[in-house]
């Protein structure tokens, strides 16, 4: 049977930094349910889709093809052939993704082509459900927490790195704790941690011990 290394935790708690180090040393491949989630709130918003019309949305959402091309243990995206990487970690995305990721249409949607992803290889995946909705049997699961301080500052520097000149360490710390909520408090399968994820704090530690951690839980 293949197996599954499922990672959740709060926004910005460097799941995506773990999860691709793991996919890497393990030979996985590695699949991030989030991007999938912003590729969704992209196409609303070019679309101007209604979140408050079911029918808009389930509409919407038979319009939408998702792929992942992984190189480098990079995760790719595209949404219908484009390439939107990049434009998905923008602020008008994150400012709206959790009320788009809280739709059940959508959230079904996901979930269908997540299992479907992890049913014939090895994966690690990361998210907010992986180990509680998406793949409740995956071998191992972690759940990860960081101080909300240092999140915000790691998610800045990203940022700014990427050319954003006008969002600041406000608006980050905000936009985080904003999509926390949500997360936590929507009905459709909120943010939990699954009773045997493993808890992974990442506030002190670096992302080579954070690794050899992981590794060690790995008991395959
Ligand atoms: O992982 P990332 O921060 O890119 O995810 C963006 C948003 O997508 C989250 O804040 C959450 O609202 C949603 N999400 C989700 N379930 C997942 C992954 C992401 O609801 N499995």
């Amino acid at each position: 049977k293949n197996l599954v290394v499922a990672i959740d935790g709060y926004s910005s708690c460097g799941k995506s930094t773990l999860a691709k180090a793991l996919a890497k040393k393990l030979g996985f491949i590695y699949i991030d349910s989030g991007a999938m989630y912003r590729a969704v709130t992209l196409y609303f918003i070019r679309n101007q889709v209604d979140m408050t019309d079911t029918e808009a949305v389930k509409d919407a959402l038979q319009h939408i093809e998702l792929n992942f091309h992984s190189r480098d243990y990079q995760s790719h995206i595209t949404l219908n052939g484009e390439e939107v990487s990049e434009e998905i970690r923008q602020m008008p995305v994150s400012e709206n993704v959790s009320e788009v990721a809280a739709n059940k249409f959508v959230r079904k949607d996901m979930v269908k082509q997540q299992q479907r992803m992890g049913k014939s290889k090895n994966i690690v995946m990361d998210g907010r459900d992986i180990g509680t909705t998406v793949f409740p049997d995956a071998q191992v699961k972690f759940f990860m927490t960081a101080d909300p301080k240092i999140r915000a500052e790691r998610r800045f520097k990203e940022l700014q790195s990427k050319g954003d000149t006008t969002t600041t360490m406000e608006d980050v710390f905000e936009n985080i704790a904003h999509r926390d909520f949500l997360d936590t408090t929507r009905a459709e399968s909120p943010l939990t941690r699954a009773e045997d994820a493993v808890i992974l704090d990442n506030t002190e530690i670096t992302e080579q011990e954070q690794l050899d951690f992981a590794i060690e839980q790995v008991k395959l």
